[in-house]
């Protein structure tokens, strides 16, 4: 088959690969559209890639069934589905508490198994077991589906920091994850400030329903999220980024009886905090990482009733043969969100 191949830190070919084969219990799909997602650009350029190379990155994955191995019972060759990425492994403390994303022996597409930038991916049988494979309805469009995935991680981030309606929310980062914690806030009914330092991101934004659109470069974030709010800072302060001096400076935005979170990714750093402000404020500091089965599942469902839209966050179409180019534009943060299709 034809994949996008990495054989280290920045160097990925676009090669023949060998067929992956459907061992005991487990699919393989044909991908016929896979998202490229900026973990897939982190890793490419080195934090977290896999030690076992060749590999093939991707964890956004939508296709349909090609193969089912032996003992397979569910799924028949041609049916639409949308994965979820993670092998958790059903057994430990956390997967038991439902709490899957952070089970103790976890590996995943991308990390650890091959993913989805390639014309097949395999999928092992714990991701089959878990329910992670979710069949797709014949009018349910592929380039939807695909947003389950990354929608899922903001869906874990919206149960941490319990939104509910009226809760006002300010997003730092108006990049792809920040406009689907938009989306989701809107979702929930809270009202929405949402920072960048790019008016056009923040015009997207503003056209998918954000309430507030602040420049922090032209006007002062603190002064502008107090007027906002009478004083009281958000509710719930959401950090889609991952700069620790920006984290810094903006958890103190959150309201008391507030909640913050750290969504995004930020390299190893220290950052300082006043004790007396968690405890007399009480402020709940939290982070979220990934999702579990459940929220990609309920993600899928809200796609497909049309509860959340999510086709105009799409911005750009590739193909395994223009791959090379995504990534210069996925590195270059020249896109919202891209997406790799297959014929
Ligand atoms: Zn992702
Ligand atoms: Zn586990």
């Amino acid at each position: 088959m034809k994949a996008a191949v990495v054989h280290g830190v920045n160097d990925i070919r676009i090669e023949d690969y060998p067929d992956p084969v459907a061992g005991p219990g487990e699919v393989v799909v044909k991908t016929r559209v896979a998202g490229i997602c900026a973990t897939d650009i982190k890793t490419l350029l080195g934090q977290g890639i896999p030690k076992d190379l060749p590999t093939i990155l991707g964890h956004e994955v939508v296709g349909e069934i090609a193969e089912t191995g032996a003992g397979v019972q569910d799924f028949a060759l041609g049916d639409r589905v949308a994965v979820y990425p993670i092998a958790v492994c059903g057994k430990c403390r956390y997967c038991r508490q439902g709490r899957h994303n952070l089970c103790e022996d976890e590996f995943g597409l991308g990390h650890g198994i091959e993913g989805g930038f390639a014309e097949y991916v395999r999928l092992p049988r714990r991701i089959v077991d878990i329910g992670g494979v979710v069949r797709l309805a014949d009018d349910f469009a592929f380039e939807d589906a695909v947003f389950a995935e990354p929608l899922s991680c903001t869906l874990a981030a919206a149960r941490t920091c319990r939104l509910e309606k009226d809760r006002s929310v300010l997003i730092i980062g108006a990049g792809p994850m920040g406009l689907m914690h938009l989306k989701t806030a809107k979702y929930f009914g809270c009202e929405v400030m949402i920072a960048d330092l790019i008016d056009d991101r923040l015009a997207l934004a503003g056209n998918m329903g954000a309430d507030h659109l602040i420049n922090s470069g032209q006007v002062d974030l603190k002064d502008e999220v107090m007027r906002l709010t009478s004083g009281r800072g958000a509710d719930v302060v959401i950090i889609s980024l991952g700069i620790p001096q920006v984290i810094e400076a903006v958890m103190k935005l959150t309201a008391k009886g507030g909640v913050c979170n750290i969504f995004g990714g930020p390299p190893a750093s220290e950052i300082t905090l006043d004790p007396r402000w968690l405890h007399y404020q009480e402020i709940m500091l939290t982070g979220t990482f990934a999702s579990t089965p459940e929220d990609f599942r309920q993600c899928l469902q809200r796609i497909e009733n049309r509860k959340i839209i999510v086709s105009d966050l799409l911005s750009h179409r590739f193909t395994l043969d223009t791959f090379l180019d995504a990534v210069e534009k996925a590195k270059n943060q020249e896109m919202v969100r891209g997406i790799v299709t297959f014929a």
